[in-house]
């Protein structure tokens, strides 16, 4: 499970004033107050949508404000309801003001709404004022004020599919070949400290969450490798693909040391659907080796050239489609 989480600046609409104001009519010459009062300031909305999967969006906001309530205006009308922002964020969104333990906000449901921050009330006009012994009232309200505040917005995303594999295997390349994600991609082993997220879209609409497991290695499961604490996060994962180099001496036993470790922390896992990918297959040489020992197909990879990456993608998402 990961976390993405940031910051926003929010800021309701503020009411519009009341209006003070006579009826000016033909043979009236002295018409009753009539000043309408002020519209009610924009509320900032958060919407669950399934399409979302991160805060991606928000983050780059930083900043929402709704717009403020029309002043009210004779003839008793009330001024124009700011309008309203909504902001979408994904299923599983959870929104705290900031210094504050309580949760504003915990949003479950497709579609789900919950007002954040309140526009202001409008004003009352002077109409509101009248009484029998004030008959030419003044005065009229200004409006409140509309909610606001700094909140924090958090998601616990979890991967649908995690890529498993030896240092240096090419999972931070992959992610970052198929998803918006750009992990960091060096030569040498662990680099890449936390796992990293990416979105992989496809069929134009659909997608899923894929997450880089950093490497893990022999012993990991145990608790001797950097490995051990990466390792939680696999657990949510609904399919794991383990990522071997096309030139690994002994691909099999790389594959069974990975099982291992996995199994080992927890048995479940071994239990999960999983694709074996030969990765870097724009580096292979000798095709021939220890490869055919796999009881169970295996799936040539290159992140650099892009062979057999549409397969990958077809065959993980009938996978969810089959979870689901
Ligand atoms: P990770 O440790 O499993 O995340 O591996 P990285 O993605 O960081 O890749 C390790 C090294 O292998 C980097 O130098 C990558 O450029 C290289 N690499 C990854 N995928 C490929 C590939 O498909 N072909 C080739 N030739 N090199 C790759
Ligand atoms: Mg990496």
């Amino acid at each position: 499970m990961f976390i993405d989480y940031t910051k926003v600046e929010l800021k309701a609409g503020s009411g519009g004033a009341g209006a003070v104001s006579f009826r000016r009519e033909k043979y009236i010459p002295k018409g009753g107050p009539d000043g309408g009062d002020g519209g009610r300031g924009g509320h900032i909305i958060f919407q669950a949508d399934s399409n979302l999967h991160t805060l991606q969006d928000v983050r780059y906001m930083k900043q929402y404000n709704a717009e403020n309530g029309a002043k009210g205006t004779g003839a008793c009308k009330t001024g124009r309801n700011g309008s309203d922002v909504i902001v979408s964020v994904p299923i599983g969104t959870i929104i705290k003001k900031i210094e504050k333990a309580d949760i504003v906000a915990d949003l479950v449901e497709e579609n789900q709404r919950v007002i954040v921050c309140q526009g202001g009330y409008g004003g009352r006009g002077n109409t509101y004022f009248k009484t029998s012994t004030l008959q030419t009232p003044l005065k009229a309200q200004s409006g409140k004020p509309g909610e606001s505040g700094v909140f924090e917005i958090e998601l616990k995303v979890l991967a649908d599919v995690g890529l498993v594999g030896l240092p240096n295997a090419g999972k931070s390349t992959l992610l970052a070949r198929l998803s918006a994600a750009r992990p960091k991609i060096a030569d040498y082993p662990f680099t890449t400290l936390e796992p990293n997220l990416g979105i992989v879209q496809y069929n134009d609409y659909q997608s899923f969450v894929m997450a880089d497991i950093p490497g893990l290695i022999d012993g990991a499961s145990s608790g001797k490798g950097l490995g051990h604490q990466f390792l939680k996060h696999v657990e949510r994962n609904k399919i794991l693909i383990y990522l071997i180099e096309s030139v690994d001496d002994n691909p099999l036993h790389t594959y069974q040391t990975l099982q291992h470790e996995i199994i080992q922390f927890n048995p479940d896992l071994g239990l999960k659907p999983n694709l074996i990918c030969r990765s870097k297959m724009d580096l292979i040489t000798d095709n021939s080796h220890q490869w055919q020992d796999f009881n169970q197909e295996v799936l040539d990879i290159s992140a650099v050239s892009g062979v057999g990456l549409d397969l990958l993608i077809s065959k993980i998402s009938e996978f969810l489609h089959k979870i689901d």
